[in-house]
């Protein structure tokens, strides 16, 4: 059987909601599970003159929900990358925002740093293995034609909240909250594989409406607004 051609760019997304448009929006052809032990699945195709391959998390054949958050994020983006050998991984999600950074629902954010807010680890050689912070670069040409703000994603586990966490939010001038990004980035990094990461937000961290109904109100429109802008910095990369 022939290998199928190495794409330029993998997409990974975790929730089958966020991906769909982009699979329509470029007529991407199913490609069946990536491990027949896991639920990601992956689509392939062309956009803008680039072989796409795109992988989303997968159904939780227990809990019958996206297997979102870092370990999936984690086992997938390896796979994934080992698999299709891409040139870049590139994470598109939704993300939380932030009032004081001046986030509205539905804006996009290219970050270009990443670390772990919930890996609290006080030993001195864990320390900083916890946070996982890594920085990439900026990649303003495809920023500006995709209209999105330059950042810093969180991620940790949880869709809710903590006081500290908040407090280390204001003093990093975090401007995404997320449950994948500094886990793949960190695989990226491990396989020497150039990262990109698209984060539209859905819902303010910073504001009194709980985050649960915040994210379901706005899912479709910032799903929507993350096609457009996956297919601008796609077009631009
Ligand atoms: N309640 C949703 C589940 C979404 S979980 C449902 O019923 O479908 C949140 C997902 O969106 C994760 O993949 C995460 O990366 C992203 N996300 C959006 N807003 C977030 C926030 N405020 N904090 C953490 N992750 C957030």
């Amino acid at each position: 059987m022939n290998q199928p051609e190495q794409p330029d760019i993998l997409l990974q997304i975790a929730m089958r909601v966020e991906a769909m448009p982009i699979i329509e929006q470029w007529s991407l052809t199913a490609h069946g599970k990536i491990d027949p032990a896991l639920p990601a699945e992956l689509w392939r195709g062309r956009a803008h003159g680039r072989q796409i391959a795109l992988v989303i998390h997968g159904c939780d054949a227990t809990y019958h929900c996206d297997q979102i958050g870092t370990e999936t994020a984690t086992i997938v983006a390896f796979l994934a990358l080992r698999c299709t050998r891409a040139k870049l991984l590139l994470n598109a999600g939704t993300c939380g925002g932030f009032q004081s950074q001046g986030a509205h629902i539905g804006d996009a954010y290219m970050p270009t740093r990443f670390f772990f807010h919930d890996q609290r680890v006080d030993l001195d050689l864990f320390r900083a293995f916890g946070i996982g912070d890594r920085s990439i670069a900026d990649r303003p040409s495809a920023r500006h034609a995709a209209q999105a703000k330059i950042g810093t994603c969180s991620t940790g586990s949880s869709l809710d909240v903590t006081a500290s966490e908040l407090a280390l939010f204001a003093r990093e001038s975090v401007t995404c909250k997320d449950m994948e990004a500094a886990a793949i980035v960190r695989v990226a990094h491990d396989l020497d594989t150039p990262f990109v990461a698209v984060k539209v937000v859905t819902d303010l961290v910073d504001h009194p409406e709980p985050v649960a109904t915040a994210f379901v109100r706005n899912l479709a429109v910032a799903r929507a607004r993350l096609a457009v802008a996956i297919d601008a910095v796609v077009a631009a990369l």
